[in-house]
């Protein structure tokens, strides 16, 4: 028997040429489900969507949509219903930081005053409201747009990616935090709301991986050697190490499938034990 009941099924990945969600697509695509790879960057969505069918012989299509514009949302749902089917499955995998809404200190001393451009006071609300957004209503917007197949057909699974800061803020980083804050809540909200649906709303909070999106607070541009954050990183991680992508696709398996039926509204960090350790 396949507990997993996931053959033929269709997920929608947004984000999905990024590191963590071609993987995630490539796991679902090895468990039998077609996939449809939203993005921004249609050339990669469209080459992952081909490495798909060429290693799993299973339909995937690549599809440009941005996760703030509801109407390129719509028109990709057209396209994902007529080639592939329903939706059943949502990943809303697009998200990130920003430099442009990222302190340059930890924290302040009364010093710090007179120099806005390293605080909290020199953030550009321009910066601020770009990643906030794209975390926040590029999760609510994309939900809105494909989880209603879900709700006529009565079940379905939606997978937010969350993040270590949504629990307890990272420096640095005010706005990503409060958005995948907000993600949290709202992932709780829906699953409330969507109760009786037979539709179920869950997130991964991933621990630290090393990527493109973080690469620059981690790595020291000049010597390409760890920065003072990177060790902590590292130190507060009871592993000792960061994560992989593919470490995290497991949870998504689990959550995406008939293995997890009766979860709903839950947050499950995925982190190398960094959320449970305190420091001492
Ligand atoms: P990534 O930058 O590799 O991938 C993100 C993808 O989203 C990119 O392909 C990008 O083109 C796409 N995208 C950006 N804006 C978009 C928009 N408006 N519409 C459609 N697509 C858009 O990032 P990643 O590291 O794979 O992160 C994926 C998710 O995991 C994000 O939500 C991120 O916040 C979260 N996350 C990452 C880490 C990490 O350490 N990398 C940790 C925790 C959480």
């Amino acid at each position: 028997m396949d507990e997993f009941n996931l053959q033929r099924k269709v997920a929608v990945i947004t984000g999905g040429a990024g590191l963590i969600c071609s993987e995630m697509a490539m796991a679902l695509a090895s468990h039998g489900v077609k996939t449809a790879i939203i993005d921004l960057n249609k050339d990669e969505a469209d080459r992952i969507a081909m490495d798909i069918e060429r290693k799993y012989s299973i339909p995937s299509i690549g599809l440009f949509a941005d996760v703030l514009n509801k109407a390129s949302l719509e028109a990709s749902k057209m396209v994902i219903n007529q080639k592939l089917g329903s939706v059943d499955i949502l990943i809303n995998g697009a998200g990130g930081n920003s430099p442009s809404a990222t302190t340059k200190i930890e924290t302040m001393d009364p010093s710090d005053a007179d120099n806005p451009e390293l605080t909290f006071f020199g953030l550009r609300i321009e910066g601020f409201e770009k990643v906030f957004d794209l975390n926040f209503m590029g999760t609510l917007l994309p939900t809105m747009v494909y989880s209603l197949d879900m709700v006529r057909q009565g079940s379905g699974s939606i997978i937010n990616i969350s993040s270590m800061n949504s629990f307890r803020p990272l420096t640095k980083i005010p706005a990503y935090s409060a958005a995948k804050a907000a993600v949290n809540n709202f992932t709780q909200w829906l699953a409330v709301h969507f109760g009786r649906t037979g539709v179920r709303v869950n997130a991964i909070a991933p621990g630290f991986l090393l990527t493109e999106q973080n690469k620059f607070l981690l790595i020291d541009e000049k010597t390409g050697a760890p920065t003072p954050r990177s060790q902590k990183i590292v130190g507060g991680t009871p592993m000792y190490r960061y994560g992989s992508p593919t470490e995290l696709t497991g949870t998504m398996l689990y959550l995406a499938s008939d293995m997890s039926t009766f979860v709903t509204g839950v947050v499950i960090p995925v982190d190398g034990g960094f959320n449970a350790y305190s420091g001492v």
